[in-house]
């Protein structure tokens, strides 16, 4: 198979045929990208920065073409692509002030002065997964070339329309040829080639805690360097003092925010024994409510599944025994559709309770205290985000303190903001992006002593 046919979920139409990069191109374009580091590593900070201002202006200019693509590549609603497309931007402004700012330190030593340089890696690859294909993209592009890295880029199979476009944008923008190249491929072919080329001096990967497995093993035969960005099942915490109302009608939309296919989503419910009667109550109105149908509507709020396979994998999970209390709505026809459900399994141990769906099924699980809550959100291999919503602010963060997961919210379901730290706790990954310290980690740092003996 030399290329790809990139389907529109919604309708199941092709949109477009994409060629796939061979093991013998990606290596060339790995070659290309070392061949071009030691010049780009070599521009002016200031430059540096003022190319990465214009690359963000480039995507400013093209948002709503990007949010387009996304829409009908993979079935995203028009809001959320115009707010993934501005994500990119704002990433690559907020680490364009880096370069200036790669600063050393000057250690006090005995005969002669330290002091430290933060140097570029070389080549950086980047793998992205299906769910988020800009901004992911962004959260790895953007630090890797602040830091003074050349970078490669390998889309998701299912969605590499938006990611191809911004290697456009990149060039269109003065950032020269081979400092930024996006390969559209397999993961068993491009990515492999990312994890086994010894040119490649670290892979940043967000994906599936399985393939991240297999890509840090295959990077321990190098000591290559690894970030990885995995998956989760994550806790939304309803405390019986918190404002219910709010909380119900916002779970909602931390759980089936697109269509549930995403690492943060809160699929997982556990509501205090003495306000469960009350919540459900108030949850089903608000589950209903949610409009699904046409992603390029602007009123649509969830929009279709990615693929005919994964909407097999998320309805493999319901089936005429499963405990559905209520599900929204869904069209009929074509496109790969699946509703909003709300299942009640009795207990942890049900795979609706633990297993990543990836999909819009949200289990509620009953806790009696404070503890049990805890203990229960911990119960996964995962630790990547969750909700507390109470109205106690020392419970706020007790239960912020005891929940094994990179990024909570209390009274609110929001897990990203480019100027704070990303990342998961246990399996759900290692390394953090975003936030103030990630070009840190797109640099090693070097200890220079010299000496002032005469
Ligand atoms: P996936 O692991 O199947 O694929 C992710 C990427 O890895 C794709 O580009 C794929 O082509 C590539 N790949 C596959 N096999 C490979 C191999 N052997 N070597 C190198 N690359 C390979 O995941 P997916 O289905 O595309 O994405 C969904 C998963 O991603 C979910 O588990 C989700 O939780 C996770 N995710 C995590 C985060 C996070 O930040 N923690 C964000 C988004 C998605």
């Amino acid at each position: 198979m030399t290329s790809f046919a990139v389907i529109n979920p919604a309708t199941e139409e092709v949109v477009r045929s994409v060629a796939l990069t061979s093991a013998e191109e990606t290596d060339t374009a790995i070659a290309r990208a070392r061949a071009a580091f030691p010049a780009w590593r070599a521009v002016s900070p200031g430059d540096r920065a003022r190319l990465l201002r214009r690359f963000a202006d480039a995507v400013e200019g093209d948002i709503e073409n990007l949010a387009q693509l996304e829409v009908t590549n993979s079935g995203h609603t028009i809001g959320n692509a115009r707010w993934e497309a501005g994500n990119v931007r704002d990433v690559l402004n907020y680490y364009s002030a880096s370069p200036e700012r790669l600063i050393g330190k000057q250690i006090p030593v005995p005969g002669g002065v330290n002091l430290t340089f933060a140097e570029p890696l070389g080549v950086v690859s980047v793998i992205v997964p299906w769910n988020f294909p800009m901004p992911i993209a962004g959260w790895g592009f953007a630090p890797a070339l602040a830091a003074g890295n050349t970078v490669v880029l390998k889309p998701a199979e299912l969605t590499p329309l938006t990611a191809i476009r911004l290697g456009e944008l990149a060039r269109e923008a003065g950032i020269p040829e081979d400092v930024f190249q996006v390969l559209p491929g397999k993961g068993s072919v491009v990515g492999q080639r990312f994890v086994d080329n010894p040119a490649v001096r670290k892979v940043v990967f967000t994906g599936s805690t399985e393939v991240g497995k297999q890509i840090m093993a295959g990077c321990a035969a190098q000591v290559k360097r690894v970030t990885l960005e995995l998956g989760g099942k994550n806790a939304n915490i309803v405390f019986a003092d918190a404002d219910l109302e709010k909380a119900a009608a916002r779970a909602p939309y931390g759980v089936f925010d697109n269509a549930g296919q995403d690492c943060c989503a809160r699929s997982l419910i556990l509501v205090q024994a003495s306000a469960y009667d009350k919540f459900m109550e108030l949850l089903e109105p608000a589950v209903k409510g949610v409009v699904v149908g046409d992603p390029g509507l602007e009123a649509t709020e969830m929009g279709p599944l990615i693929s005919a396979q994964h909407k097999q994998k998320v309805s493999s999970y319901i089936s005429s025994d499963s405990p559905v209390a209520f599900r929204g709505s869904a069209p009929e026809g074509d496109g790969f559709w699946f509703p909003p459900t709300v299942v009640t399994p009795s207990g942890l141990q049900d795979p609706l309770a633990s297993d990543e769906i990836f999909g819009p099924v949200v289990a509620v699980v009953r806790f009696e205290d404070e503890a049990d809550a805890v203990k229960m959100a911990n119960h996964t291999e995962y630790g990547l985000s969750g909700s507390i919503w109470t109205r106690d602010v020392g419970r706020a963060l007790r239960v912020s303190r005891g929940v094994e997961a990179g990024n909570l919210s209390v009274n609110s379901h929001s897990s990203v903001r480019y100027w704070t730290p990303f990342g998961g706790f246990k399996q759900s990954g290692l390394g953090r992006e975003l936030g103030p310290d990630a070009v840190d980690a797109f640099t090693e740092t070097k200890n220079v002593f010299i000496s002032t003996e005469e």
